[in-house]
Formats: C-alpha cells, structure tokens, sequence
C-alpha cells in the first residue's frame, strides 16, 4: 500500500493548480490518481475561454449573496485569472487575450448592465456601457475590462504534469475511507493508496466520492460547438469572450477566424438543471449559429467540432471551495459557475494554503463547504 502526504484525484485545472502550489510549498510527497485526460472526462479541456468575471453578471451575485460576497467572487477571479496568465507565460502556452463583452438588443437588459457596470467601476474593476451604432439595430454593450483570454489548455494541462512529474495512477477512485490516522483512497482495480490529506479535485465525480455534497452540487447539461468565420469583426476578435442575452449564448473567440459557443441551454429539458448525462442537441447547436450569425452580421460555417457535457453548480450558485466540514482533511473544490479554468486555478491555490498553513488567504470563508451546513461544529 502506498503512503504519500497528499492524494490529488482529477488531473483537471484544480487539481493540477493544487500540484502546482503544493510544490511551491515544498511539500513533495503528492501523487494523483485520474484517468486520461479526454473531452468527456475533463471539462477543463473544452472551450479554453479564461475570464476573471463568471458568466452571470456581477448584479445577480450583489442581489443573492450580498456585496461582500461579489467582491469576493471577483478577487478569487483576479487571482485565479493572474495565477493563470503566470502559467501560460512560464510554459510559453498559446493564447490570446481579450475582453469580456455583455451584449443585449433588450432595453431591460441595458438597463440591469447600467447597474452591474456602475458597481463594478465602484468596485475597483474598469467597466462602461456602450451602444454599438453599426447597422441598423441596438446593440447595448458592457465591457469589462480586459480580463479574457483563449488558451490552448490541452497544452497548459500538459506542460503543467510533465513539470510536477509526480507518479500518476491513471485510475478511477470509487471510494475514500478514513480512519483515524490516515486516509485511504480505494481504486476500481482495487489499488488502495493512503495519505495524510486528500484533495477531491474529481469535478463530476465529487458527489461520489463525497456523498455529502451530493445535495449541494447540483448538475447542469450544456454543450460547444466550433464554427468558422470570415474574420474583420470588432467584437469577434481573438481572446474576447462574448455574453450574449443574460449571458444565454457565450463565445469564445479562438482564433481570427474560428470560435467556440454554446449555451441556449433553455432549449433543454428543465433547462439541463439535474441531467444525468448531456446529450448533442442540434437544435441548440443551430439556434446558437443563428444568434451569433444574427448579432454580428456574420456567416458562420457547419459546426467543426461539437462537445456535449455536465457542468455542477453549488446549490446557492457560490463555488465550493475547502476542507470538508466534518473532515477538514479531506478538500474539494467545485462549481465554478462556468469559469472554471480562472477559478479552478484559485482553488488550487487556496487548497495548497489550507495544506501547507492550515487557512487560506485565497479562500474566504463564504466559499468553503461548511456553510451548506445548518448543524454546528
Ligand atoms: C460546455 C462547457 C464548456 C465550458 N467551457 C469553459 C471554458 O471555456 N472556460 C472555463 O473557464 N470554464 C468552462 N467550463 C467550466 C469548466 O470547464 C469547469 O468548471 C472546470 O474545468 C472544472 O475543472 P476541474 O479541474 O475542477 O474539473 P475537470 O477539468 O472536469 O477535471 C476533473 C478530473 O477528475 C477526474 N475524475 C473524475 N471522476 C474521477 C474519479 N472517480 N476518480 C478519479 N478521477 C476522477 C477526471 O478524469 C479529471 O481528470 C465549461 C463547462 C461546460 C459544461
């Protein structure tokens, strides 16, 4: 049986960036234990947008959870997003960086972008509102900031495992024990390797391995596709991220002449909310290219590539990210309300804090997972 300090499951953004920090710390003794990294497997290597803003405006987080809570969720983004940037430099990534746009042709959505804008410049974060005059229809948008990127995160992902170079076991976890003196991750091959903390970086396989958030984490169906494009577009340039219609479309701009999209997930039973699988629908797929096609004034190619997959999101839609409330030696991180690759990253970072000092300066307390609990300690 082998002993490390530190069990890593999923080789997606978070665990990686987990990895990443804990050797920073000097903490060497980690190993992780995922399969191979596919398209269905780890949503980490789907569309490759990186942006600090999650895909909601800021206005809904201020009304649900309050400012506090915004202005947390938008420093966890900076770090992550900083965290991020460092990386696809130190590793020499390709990428383009851009901006985030909101765009809407609805009065009453430039109305709510109005307030979401106006608190963000407020708060630190460059944002304004403008009307695109082209053509002959309204388009209001909201920029901000330049705070998007598009990044070859296959090839991030990668330069980041060849320079940990820690042992692997290309396994599924079906179980985690633990017991008074160590932790023992239990494989479906049998293999049982123990550790003193476990880090469940597993994304969709969370709620298996801790049935405890199986209430909390809640899943979401959604799907990409890639088209093509004749380039020349002011707002299709590469790097920017693209929020269309209360950020019901989203596109990722890939390449001057390519781009990913996906959302219209209204188009899904229950709009995807609890799917336990997500399937293609090429009804979505066609009603996204007309949007994009309508919005910009563009013609876009037959889908390239089309991926379909599970998304989680935190029953209280604030990511998840900490020691587990009744074990605080096992951490997880999760539900990064569609900005995973930034906030993964923070969450590694923040994880690698709770290890190494016990807290986190990274994490604030409205993200860890004790506050879905309603018993006390
Ligand atoms: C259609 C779609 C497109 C998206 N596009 C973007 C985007 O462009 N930019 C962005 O920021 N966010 C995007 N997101 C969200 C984002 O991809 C995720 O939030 C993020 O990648 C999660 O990262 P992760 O490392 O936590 O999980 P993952 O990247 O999913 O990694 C999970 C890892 O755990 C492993 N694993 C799972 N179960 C087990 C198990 N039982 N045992 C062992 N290992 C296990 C997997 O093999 C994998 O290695 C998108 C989401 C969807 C649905």
């Amino acid at each position: 049986m082998e002993a490390f300090d530190v069990i890593i499951i999923g080789r997606g953004i978070t665990g990686l960036s987990t990895g990443f920090h804990l050797k920073r710390y000097g903490i060497g003794s980690f190993c992780f234990v995922a399969p191979s990294r596919d398209f269905t497997n780890c949503a980490s290597i789907n569309s490759g947008y990186a942006a600090i803003s999650t895909l909601d405006n800021i206005s809904r987080t201020v009304h649900g959870h309050g400012e506090d809570a915004a202005r947390n969720l938008l420093r966890l983004g900076r770090i992550g997003f900083s965290d991020l940037m460092d990386l696809i430099t130190q590793f020499k990534v390709n990428h383009h960086a851009g901006r985030v746009y909101r765009l809407t042709q609805s009065d009453m959505e430039a109305q709510e972008m109005a307030v979401a804008s106006s608190w963000l410049a407020s708060n630190g974060f460059p944002s304004s509102v403008s009307l695109d005059g082209r053509g002959t229809r309204k388009l209001t948008y909201q920029s901000d900031g330049a705070a998007s990127a598009s990044i070859n995160i296959g090839s991030l992902l990668r330069h980041m495992e060849e320079d940990l170079s820690r042992k692997i076991f290309p396994e599924e976890v079906i179980r985690i024990e633990t017991a008074p003196r160590h932790i023992s991750v239990v494989t479906s091959s049998g293999t049982t390797l123990t550790a003193e903390v476990v880090v469940v970086a597993s994304h969709l396989g969370i709620k298996k391995i801790i049935p405890n958030m199986e209430s909390c984490l809640v899943n979401h169906a959604d799907q990409w596709a890639e088209f093509e494009f004749d380039g020349g577009h002011p707002f299709l340039t590469p790097g920017n991220l693209l929020l269309a219609d209360f950020s019901q479309y989203w596109i990722s701009v890939t390449s001057d002449r390519k781009l990913r999209a996906g959302g219209a997930r209204y188009l899904r039973k229950w709009a995807g909310v609890e799917a336990s699988r997500a399937h293609l629908d090429e009804k979505i797929t066609s009603t996204v290219k007309q949007r994009i096609e309508s919005l910009f004034d563009v013609k876009l190619s037959k889908p390239t590539q089309q991926q379909a997959l599970l998304e989680l999101r935190a029953c209280d839609e604030i990511p998840i990210i900490g020691p587990m409330y009744n074990d605080s030696r096992v951490l997880m991180a999760s539900g990064y309300m569609g900005s995973g690759l930034t906030l993964g990253c923070a969450a590694g970072r923040g994880l690698s804090e709770f290890i190494a000092n016990g807290r986190s300066k990274t994490v604030q307390a409205i993200f860890h997972p004790k506050r879905l609990r309603s018993l006390t300690e």
